[in-house]
């Protein structure tokens, strides 16, 4: 069933998200060859329980850390490790919060300086691809239309492999709520989008086919292929005006423009 939140809850919802688009900045920040998954993951938590909140993720269905960190040929579920990172990754970071009650969830790909032109278009597109089915997000168009404009762009523009195996979803009081949000699909169909329903957006885009295999970890999800995935998510609002995007990537883009590790997807290379 669909929770339909009130004004004044999506308002917590924002403040949930802000701590996640935040604690998403501080990694990004972080990120520095020679460093660890695991040393970054414990600086997100501490983040996350300073500004008064308790990470989403950790303790999840049993999973184990504050962030999913996906390296490389890693989708997403990623789980942060003692190796230490290297010029030529490519870095899906996931980050939940409770905050208020409420989770915020959203999510960003990082590429260090030594990724090739292909990786950092794959990581433009699929970003590109996220603020494409966001503007869809308003009364009265239906999931199908966002899930179609993602897959499009994607697969029929750009040649990748969208996951089918994952979601996006709805979000509030629990993670994963009503409606699923595919990201791939047909135009007019699935549930119509009302005033109140929060929506997690998230494209997970892989560089060669579409298939994905889990690791022995129980965790990680894997390119078939070994090709590089990349994954960007917002939490929306769905309001009579359009959307409201209540998580915020402009704190991740101002960090990145500040650490010359990782590239500045946000402007034209
Ligand atoms: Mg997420
Ligand atoms: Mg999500």
């Amino acid at each position: 069933m669909i929770y339909y939140k009130t004004d004044e809850e999506i308002e917590l919802m924002r403040l949930s998200n802000l701590l996640v688009s935040k604690t998403l900045a501080h990694v990004g920040g972080l990120l520095k060859v020679g460093i660890s998954g695991k040393s970054i993951d414990k600086s997100a938590e501490e983040f996350i329980r300073d500004n008064g909140g308790v990470p989403g993720f950790k303790g999840y269905r049993g999973f184990p850390s504050t962030l999913c960190m996906s390296v490389n040929d890693a989708v997403v579920h990623g789980i942060p490790s003692n190796r230490e990172f290297i010029s030529t990754d490519v870095v899906s970071i996931d980050c939940g919060v409770i905050l208020n009650g409420f989770y915020g969830d959203a999510a960003f790909t990082f590429g260090f300086f030594d990724i090739n032109d292909s990786v950092i278009k794959l990581l433009k597109v699929t970003r590109e691809s996220l603020y494409k089915g966001i503007e869809l997000v308003t009364v009265g168009n239906r999931i199908g239309d966002i899930s179609y404009a993602i897959q499009h762009y994607c697969e029929k523009v750009h040649g990748y492999g969208i996951v089918r195996e994952l979601v996006g979803h709805g979000v509030g009081k629990n993670l994963h709520e009503d409606p699923e949000v595919p990201n791939f699909g047909l135009k007019g169909k699935g549930p119509m989008l009302k005033e109140g329903i929060v929506i997690a957006i998230e494209p997970m885009v892989n560089m060669g086919n579409k298939g994905v295999k889990q690791l022995s970890d129980g965790w990680t999800i894997l390119t078939k292929d070994g090709k590089p995935s990349a994954h960007f998510e917002h939490s929306v609002a769905v309001r009579k005006n359009g959307p409201d995007i209540l998580s915020d990537h402009s704190f991740i883009e101002n960090a990145i423009k500040i650490n010359t590790e990782i590239v500045d997807i946000s402007i034209n290379i």
